[in-house]
Parts: C-alpha cells; structure tokens; sequence
C-alpha cells in the first residue's frame, strides 16, 4: 500500500483535536440542552445523561442526520412509511412472522443466550459459538428494532425485552461486556493483539446500533445505556491518543456504532474515537496482510484501492461515509469516491454483491469475478447497500441509489428463502448441486448473515424517501404511504401505488398539508431507458435515466405524478477482462436480475451445454410472463437457446479443436429472477449465460 498519504499519527491528533477545539463551539446550539445538562469530560453520569430531542426518539430515522454539517439529506423515519401489500410487504410480512421469531429460538438453541446466563450464575452450559457470538444476539436486537418501529409486536418485544435484561445484567462495574473474554480468557481482553482479532468492539458496535434501533422504537434505554457505559466508562477513559492505550478496529463496525451514538448523546468524544480509529493506531503494529485483511489499522484516507474482507472493507467505508458527514473532512471524501470507483467499474457483481474470494472472504483483484466460486457474502452486499445509502445521504446523488437498489432485489434478496427461514451466506452466480454444497441452511455457526438480512428488511420503510433543504428524495418505489414532513415542518404525505418490480408504472399522490412551493426530486434509476414522468397529466420535461428529476413547482392535496419507465429484458455484458464472463451476457429487468435454474429447462438439459441464441436483434425476442403461483409471483423470462450436442465420453479434459460448427439442437430457456433461486430442489443454476453463434 503507498505510504505516500499517510498522515503521521501526531499531526493527526493534532489535526483532529484543533477541528474538535473549533466544532467545539458549535455542540451547544447543535444539541441544545443536551450538550449544556452534560457533564464535562470524564465519568458520565447515566442518571443526568439526556439525549438528544432534536428530533425526539421516535422521530429519529435509520441514521439521525438531523445535525449531521456535511449531510445534504435527510433521513426519515422508518414508521414514516408503511409498506403495503406487494413485493416488499410480502418478504416483511415473513420477515417478521418467521424470520425474526426463528431467529429468536435458533440463538437459544444455539447456546447464544446462555453465553450470558451463564456468567449471571444462571446456567451450567460452557462458551458457546465463536468470539463474535454477541453480535448475534444484538444484531438480531436491531433487527427487532426496526420491525417494532413499524408497529408494535408484542411476543416479539417480549423476547428481546427479556434478551435485554439478560444481557445487561452481565456488564460489569467498569463498563465492560462480553461474554467470551472472560474468567481464563480475561488477561486477554483488549490487548492489542485480541482486538485485531477478538472482535470485542464489533460486538459493542453491533449493541450500540441494536439499542440505537431498539430505542427508537421503544423509547427504552436499558440497552443503550449499558452502550453509554462501556463507551464511556471503560472505551473512552483508557484507549485513545497516548496516554491512552491503543485501540484498534479488528472487524469495523465501531466506527458507525460510536457515531451513531454521538449523534444522540452530542458527545463529541465518541465522534472523535471514531474518527482516531479510522486513521489507525499506530502504536498497534500488525504485518501489512493484517491491515489489508482488516481495511483498518492505518490510515483511511491512505488506502486507495478495496481489498480484504469484504464486509470488513464495507463498514470500514460506512464509518468514514458517517464521519465525513460530520466533520466534512475533505481526505476522506476523496478517498470514500476513489473507493467507491473502483469497487463499482472493477469490483462488484451484477448482483450487487462484493467480495468474490472465498480465502478470506475478501475482494479479488480488479475484474476477479468467478461465477461459481463467487463468495459474495450476503453480509457484504448488506455493507454495500448500507455504505451507498450515506454516500447517497451525503450527496444526494442517484448513482448511489442505483447501487442501493441493484443490491437490495438481488445480492441482499438472495440471501434469505421466500419462506423466510433459510439463509445463504455465499451468494453465488453459478452453482452445481453435485459438488453437494448446501446453499441455504437455518443457521451457521458463524451466524452474522441471518440477523443481518433480518435487520435490513425491517429496516426498509426508512431507505424509501428522504427530506432536503428544498423539498423531498423519492429513493425506492413500492405500494406504500408516507406521513411525514418537510425540513421546514409542513406535513406531507405521499401514495405510491406500483406493481414493482414486475412493471415500471408508479403513481405517487403528494399530499402537502398546505399548498406549498418545493422541490419532488424524483428518482429515474440507471436502467430505465425509456422514462417519461407527469404531473396532473402533463409530461415534465428533463428526464435523465440515473439521475434525480427536481420537479418544482406549488404542490397542493391531489396533486398526482406518474412515471412510466418501460421494462423490457436488457442483455449485459461484462468488461472483457472478466474472464469468467467472456462470451456470456446476464439479464436484467427493471431492477432484477435473471438467472436461470435447471429445473426450469427442458429436460435432461445440462445448464453447461445451454446457449442464448439472440439472433442480430438482442433483447427482442424474449416473453415476458408474470406467473402468479410461482415462486411468490414473478414475471419470468424465456427465450429461444440451444443446447449443444457433444459426444458425452471419451473426449477427456482436452480434445483437438476440430474447427466444425457444434451440433445443436433449439430449445426454449426459462429464466427467473436471481433472488428467488434455490427455493425448490436442488439443481443447477447460472448467471451468466453463454451466447450461441447459431
Ligand atoms: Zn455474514
């Protein structure tokens, strides 16, 4: 990795201690009465420690960007929006009915749960699951979260209300809680060496986000305070700059959790931590493959290029997306845009998934993208989905919604089955059931994907819209409503009423409290090459595919846009450097993309012997069909194709190129949308789909 950039870690304390001298100033009119009734640095009294009003609990979105200097949007919250019956009522109807219940009983039975009785005198069972097992339980908690601030559920609040209690009544005086560094292990806390590896500050940072999500729906602090108490008590005291002890982020995640946090207690000391995290510790030496492996311990504004464990590399980004929309500090910008670049032209699946090394669960080098060997971690395209949206929040920007939206319909929907209780970890582009590979299973014993698909579809009313300084985002379309307001409190409330994904027609009624002047700011995703946008029935002008439509004009009650983007089958190809792709194209929908399972295809039909014979006019010839019955409902794809004829033994791994056209014969393909594979027997399934030279 160049060296070239590398703030020296004296100028950067420096530099971060005289922008917190000067923001300093600022806390109070930012916070209000918070920053005022907070005791001065030191011990913090939990009993005195208000949080933030501005907005109040309940009001707070996924993040609370209500302050946040470098943020151009808004967020809102996610009871703001009720999703409908649809595509995305559907999958949170489950997620909530089977899902999250599911999930509840497999952490028991899995010992979760008692990895904390245990150390309350209140079970025998040993240590149970890796050092990361109470990121489960909190991951999970956050999960929770979100789906109460949809409406209440109460066995399922029950549940994590009695996970709460369990899981507080173990922190200890100072602060500390964990359930794995304890008694034999308790020397090894927090070492240099544990907290590369150990994960105990990835635990917190999936606590501080669960009780964050928790308490907004709630308003109860049980678990947030115990949040408050370590990073206050044991974090912030004793790591840090010299005198301090190092710190170091093995799996990032703290990062957004201390943030997060800052963002409703106004201390900015937990802003400042994570911030000293991201540039790296430099006390704490690690081998560069450390470094690389980790996307943490140096600085991150040095780092030039997306490397190591996806997911690691992936929160790493969302922390210093969150930390430049509070401190706007330009180096990082400069870096998230060089990272995001490279991960979007050399990097991603067309899927939206990332990482595609299984060794190390990390990204490959530029155009490594195998198809069957694709890692593609649904915990990684999560992180995807999840950096875009700051980025998205920073900027206000729609190449960063077309990211969110690729992600969430297909990388990130794959991972759970439609019944809601199967999971993938890998998410693959290719797959042949005969290497006797388990694609979706109940539980992993490293357990991060579940609760983490679980968490981002309840959090998703919050990813529909958000609110700027001139008017309103419209991010995602589905049948949904939002009540809410604009920046300058006027109610608004907007009806979209869509058949989406399966057809491009979305009307949105804009219902303002008073007629009112501001900007509707439209989304018109990449994909869409034929769009046309109106209001009240006449056409508006401008539209660009990928990019916001600023409607600006006086809206009033019954004020209603349409827009209609055609959705035909479109044929990609990838970069010729992918060479897994080479002579192959993939379809996409809207924003689905296809993929085809063997089951589907005439029988006796190997997917490696299939070719897409699409003629001299690509994407012409397909039939589009919406089957009600299958699979949930879905419009599925078909096509002309052949299969090859090919002598079936004695040719060996090599034969002498003979120069004569293979023999084929026609057959129909049947393509469905990639998220829905796996859900029927086990068969084969691909992508990327040869093209014959019929
Ligand atoms: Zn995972």
């Amino acid at each position: 990795m160049p060296k070239s950039h590398k703030l020296s870690r004296r100028r950067f304390v420096t530099t971060a201690m005289s922008a917190a001298a000067v923001s300093s100033l600022v806390v109070p009119e930012v916070f209000g009465r918070v920053a005022k009734s907070r005791p001065s640095a030191g011990a913090t009294n939990l009993s005195d420690g208000s949080l933030t009003d501005a907005p109040p609990w309940k009001d707070q979105a996924i993040e609370n960007l209500a302050k946040s200097p470098y943020a151009k949007l808004r967020q809102i919250p996610v009871h703001a929006v009720t999703i409908k019956t649809g595509f995305w009522g559907q999958r949170r109807e489950i997620n909530v009915s089977k899902s999250i219940p599911t999930m509840h009983d497999l952490l028991e039975a899995n010992g979760r749960m008692n990895n904390f009785r245990r150390l309350a005198g209140k079970s025998d069972a040993a240590q149970s699951g890796p050092v990361f097992s109470d990121s489960d339980v909190y991951k999970w908690t956050e999960a929770v979260g979100f789906a109460l601030q949809s409406g209440d559920l109460p066995d399922v609040r029950r549940m994590a209300e009695k996970a709460i209690d369990e899981v507080v009544a173990v922190q200890e005086p100072d602060g500390y809680l964990n359930t794995y560094y304890v008694e034999d292990r308790e020397s090894l806390r927090m070492t240099p060496q544990t907290q590369s590896t150990g994960h105990e500050l990835y635990n917190i940072g999936h606590m501080l986000q669960g009780s964050i999500a928790y308490y907004r729906a709630t308003g109860d602090r049980k678990l947030l305070d115990a949040g408050i108490r370590f990073v206050n008590d044991f974090l912030l005291p004793n790591y840090g700059p010299a005198p301090k002890k190092p710190i170091v982020s093995g799996h990032p995640e703290i990062e957004m959790g201390l943030i997060e946090l800052y963002r409703i207690t106004g201390d900015k000391r937990q802003l400042e931590l994570a911030g000293y995290i991201l540039q790296g510790d430099e006390r704490a030496k690690f081998p560069e493959r450390r470094t690389i492996y980790m996307f943490s311990g140096t600085p991150f504004t040095a780092r030039t290029k997306l490397e190591g464990h996806a997911v690691r590399a992936m929160y790493a980004c969302c922390g210093a997306t969150d930390y430049y929309m509070e401190t706007g500090d330009a180096a990082y910008w400069k870096t998230l845009n060089t990272l995001w670049q490279d991960m979007v032209s050399t990097k991603m699946y067309v899927s939206g998934g990332v990482g595609s090394r299984s060794d190390g669960e990390a990204f490959g080098d530029a155009y490594e993208l195998p198809n069957f060997r694709a890692y593609g971690e649904s915990c990684a395209a999560i992180g995807n989905m999840m950096w875009n949206w700051r980025m998205l929040s920073a900027t206000g920007d729609a190449k960063f919604t077309d990211v969110i939206e690729r992600a969430l319909y297909n990388g990130i929907n794959s991972g759970m089955s439609l019944d809601g209780t199967l999971y993938c970890y890998r998410n693959p582009l290719a797959f042949d059931p005969s290497t006797g590979d388990k694609i979706r299973n109940p539980w992993y014993d490293v357990t991060c994907c579940p609760p983490n698909l679980e968490r981002t579809f309840a959090s998703l009313p919050g990813y529909f819209y958000s609110t700027s300084r001139d008017g309103i985002y419209l991010h995602l379309y589905d049948n949904s409503e939002l009540d809410w307001h604009l920046e300058d409190g006027t109610g608004l409330k907007i009806t979209q009423k869509a058949n989406y994904p399966w057809d491009g027609e979305v009307e949105v009624a804009v219902t303002p409290a008073k007629p009112l002047d501001f900007i509707f700011h439209l989304r018109i995703p990449g994909w869409a090459d034929t769009a046309q946008v109106s209001v009240n029935g006449k056409a508006v002008a401008g539209v660009k595919q990928g990019e916001y439509l600023p409607i600006e004009r006086r809206w009033a009650a019954g004020d209603v846009i349409r827009l209609r983007m055609e959705m035909p089958p479109q044929v990609l190809e990838a970069n010729p450097r992918v060479a897994d792709d080479t002579g192959r194209v993939a379809l996409q929908r809207g924003p689905l993309v296809y993929c085809m399972e063997g089951l589907d295809q005439p029988n006796g039909v190997e997917l490696a012997d299939v070719a897409l014979d699409l003629g001299q006019k690509p994407a012409s010839q397909f039939q589009s069909e919406y089957l009600k019955d299958m699979l949930g409902g879905m419009v599925i794809l078909r096509h002309k194709g052949v299969a090859y004829q090919r002598p079936t033994s004695g040719n060996g791994l090599y034969s002498r190129y003979s120069g004569q056209p293979a023999r084929t014969r026609q057959i129909p393909l049947t393509f469905i949308p990639y998220y829905a594979w796996a859900n029927r027997q086990a068969t084969e399934m691909q992508v990327w789909t040869p093209l014959s030279n019929a």
